[in-house]
């Protein structure tokens, strides 16, 4: 990538970051003035996403994306930025349009997705297969119960008869 472009590249990512930023800011203090204030460490914080809540959930998402703006920037610095880190090649630059911050070429990503997506798979698969055998035993459950609800009406019919 030529120098001009780099240059480009690191304005727009900047620009990213300057945004984000701000909205990072701004939902915190909205989340807090929601609290009354309260909110004033990180541990609660954590605890209000781990309980779902939206607001703070998507300003985790923003600090994530922020890591990665960084992360892209100290590449530029580092001169090694546009190269995938997978397999070397250079990044098209349609693609680092469009995700500045993109670590690897469109081929490694979708071998990467593919993988995700095989794993996935294997996983469903042995929940699938864990639940089943779970279900025939729950099955026998069942009929034990029966079996035993059997039982105790017997000894109910037999107790009216007494
Ligand atoms: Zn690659």
């Amino acid at each position: 990538m030529q120098k001009k472009e780099l240059k480009q590249m690191e304005n727009i990512l900047l620009n990213k970051k300057n945004i984000l930023l701000r909205e990072v800011e701004e939902r915190f203090k909205k989340y807090r003035d929601a609290n009354n204030g309260k909110l004033t460490d990180i541990a609660e914080i954590a605890s209000s996403v781990l309980n779902g809540d939206l607001e703070m959930l998507v300003a985790v998402e923003d600090v994530r994306e922020l890591k990665q703006i960084e992360d892209a920037l100290a590449r530029i610095r580092a001169g090694h930025y546009g190269v995938c880190e997978q397999c070397g090649q250079p990044i098209k630059k349609a693609r680092l349009k469009a995700i500045p911050f993109a670590t690897l070429c469109v081929s490694c990503k979708e071998e990467e997705e593919r993988e995700y997506y095989n794993e996935k798979t294997t996983q469903v698969k042995y929940e699938w297969e864990e639940n089943m055998g779970s279900s025939e035993t729950s099955e026998l459950d069942d009929i034990d119960k029966r079996k035993l609800g059997n039982k105790i009406m017997e000894f109910e019919y037999d107790d009216n008869k007494n």
